[in-house]
């Protein structure tokens, strides 16, 4: 049994959350034929001929993932599913399942998961999703909800991390650092209202970057895009974490270089208003500030015209033979990107 006295324990804090998973699966081995991508990408594939099967989970646990003092449980419900769908999109493939874990605490009434399932069912409404199956349980340290999803990837079109090229262009939909924003004013009015009740949030104006945090969207319409435009990125992954932790995973994967230009990321003007009120900068809150649920991909050079006018869609870099990633600053200095996205933002 495990022995939390022994002094030999390692914290997982050495590891990191990537570390973890790496030394925790690094044994593990594929037996059926049919498993065709196991651990390390959005999503696993499983291989049924015509096409691929797609498979991810994702955990949103209270306290870690959200408050509810400012999360409204039916947007937490429509969240975990966006969340969940993404990794789906961004295998370039489509969404058509999910099941849904909850483990809940008594505190609850019915009336609150209730709620939690209005925003689930609105999710499966909006993307076409059946919900077929789950898991309901007690829990004593606040609401955690786990989703699968479950998708089908045309073999031809699959986009896995790992396929950029030398001489690919980076590209990015919509824009960055919304959320994490959002997240900043949400916790910015909680404080304000700890320490002083009667004081009504000041909330108006950020309509945007709330949304982005409280209500995300995951990009099905950027896959049905690139369709339309009959092109295949060469590699794929969502920006969960921050676009540097993101861009370091297709470069490690692919085994090439990114770099990637700061006047290129997108970002939506509000930020900069509000980077200054809190003192922030706009490009770190834009490379670590994750949960924007955007689709980070690469494409083939030949593939520019097909995408460049498209205002869904920015090239914000490209890539070279070499490992790592680089900054391309607005004064043209190289730095080199550090995967801070997760770390960073839980120190
Ligand atoms: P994403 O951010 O796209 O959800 P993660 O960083 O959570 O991806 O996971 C990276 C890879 O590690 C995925 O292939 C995922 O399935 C796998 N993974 C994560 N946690 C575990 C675990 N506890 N056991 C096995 N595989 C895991
Ligand atoms: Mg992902």
């Amino acid at each position: 049994m495990f022995d939390s006295k022994n002094p030999q324990r390692t914290p997982i804090s050495s590891l990191g959350e990537f570390g973890l998973i790496e030394h925790l699966t690094k044994n593990t081995i594929l037996k059926q034929p049919s498993t065709a991508l196991g651990i390390g990408d959005d999503a696993a594939l499983i291989d049924q001929g015509e096409y691929y099967t797609a498979i991810s989970t994702d955990m949103l646990v209270e306290g870690i993932h959200f408050d509810l003092s400012y999360m409204p449980l039916k947007h937490l419900g429509y969240k975990s599913v966006m969340v969940n769908l993404s990794d789906i999109y961004a295998m370039n493939g489509m969404a058509q399942h999910i099941t849904v874990g909850i483990a809940v605490s008594n505190r609850f009434p019915v009336e609150a998961v209730e709620e939690i399932y209005e925003g689930i069912n609105l999710a499966c409404a909006r993307y076409n999703i059946d919900l077929i199956g789950g898991d309901t349980t007690a829990s004593h340290s606040g609401l955690i909800l786990s989703i699968t999803a479950v998708g089908r990837v045309e073999k031809p079109k699959l986009a896995k991390r790992s396929g950029a090229k030398n001489n690919d262009l980076v590209v990015v939909s919509g824009d960055l650092g919304g959320a994490y924003m959002g997240l900043q004013i949400l916790e910015r009015e909680k404080q304000v209202y700890l320490e002083n009740p009667d004081m009504q949030p000041e909330l108006n104006g950020h309509e945007y970057i709330l949304e982005r945090q409280l209500k995300p969207e995951s990009r099905k319409d950027i896959i049905e895009l690139l369709e339309g435009l009959e092109v295949v990125p060469t590699s794929m992954i969502d920006i969960s974490d921050g676009l540097s932790s993101e861009v370091l995973h297709l470069a490690k994967s692919s085994e090439v270089q990114f770099n990637i230009y700061e006047n290129k990321i997108p970002i939506d003007p509000s930020i900069f208003t509000l980077c200054e009120e809190f003192n922030m900068n706009t490009t770190t809150v834009a490379l670590s500030g994750g949960e924007d649920y955007e689709l980070l991909f690469t494409i083939a050079l030949e593939d520019h015209d097909k995408i460049k006018a498209n205002p869904n869609l920015t090239i914000i870099g490209y890539v070279k033979e070499g490992s790592g990633a680089h900054l391309i600053t607005r004064d043209e200095k190289v730095v080199e990107l550090k995967a801070q996205g997760f770390k960073h933002m839980e120190e």
